[in-house]
């Protein structure tokens, strides 16, 4: 049973969502402001989370971006509700990393539609359109193609940027060499697969040696794993 992560402040959309919710089949959690939501969303592990932007305490917008800056929470889908039919502000919430936004009142059916096909984008590994990835000093951003150590831009190849962006949005799984070469250099690639090793040997030094940490290991019999790590 998926869990589901109400943060919503009007006690009656949070009534609401959570009888239409529980009734669909989702485990619910409700809680009214942003900082609960900020706790629950680390200690009680939802698989999805609806977020009202306007909440007493953080905002919407905040919870949303220390999610993404968290390690644990960082690919938990969220869906972003607000009462403004405000442009700006589903630009920011977009920016700081929600998956999707429904401007209140909303379509209870479309609701349920959109968390359905985030959880199953969940499921199969996280779609990272304009989303902002991050790990330790390490942030990459999909939508203006930009990748950044401690603030910095990094100067990253095309191919390079491809097989972080790759790396980075499976973070924590062992993937093959195979998996990446046909990500990254597309199915059509002929070529040797070691070209793999040699790209992340130029990514180890221009992120993991410049930051002094580590970020991208070695899978022995497998192949490499994105995952940051202190020395
Ligand atoms: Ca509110």
């Amino acid at each position: 049973m998926p869990k589901a992560l109400v943060v919503e402040d009007e006690a009656k959309i949070a009534r609401f969502l959570e009888l239409e919710l529980t009734h669909e089949g989702y485990q619910v959690k409700v809680v009214g402001d942003g900082r609960a939501g900020l706790a629950q969303a680390a200690e009680w592990k939802p698989d999805v989370m609806i977020l009202d932007l306007m909440l007493p305490g953080l905002s919407g917008i905040e919870v949303c971006r220390r999610i993404r800056q968290s390690e644990k929470g960082s690919r938990l889908p969220i869906l972003m509700l607000t009462a403004k039919d405000d442009i700006s502000d589903k630009v920011m919430g977009l920016d700081m990393g929600a998956d999707d936004y429904m401007t209140k009142p909303f379509a209870i059916e479309e609701l349920l539609a959109r968390m359905r096909v985030m959880l199953a984008r969940g499921a199969r590994g996280r779609s990272v359109s304009g989303e902002t990835l991050s790990a330790g000093a390490l942030t990459l951003t999909p939508r203006s193609h930009e990748a950044a150590l401690d603030g910095q831009p990094l100067q990253l190849t095309k191919k390079e940027y491809d097989l972080l962006l790759c790396l980075m949005s499976h973070s924590g799984e062992a993937l093959t060499r195979d998996f990446l070469l046909e990500n990254v250099w597309g199915y059509s690639y002929d070529g040797d697969n070691n070209v793999v090793d040699v790209y992340v040997r130029y990514l180890r030094n221009k992120i993991d040696a410049a930051a002094g940490e580590r970020y991208i290991h070695t899978i022995r019999g497998v192949g490499y794993m994105f995952r940051h790590e202190r020395y």
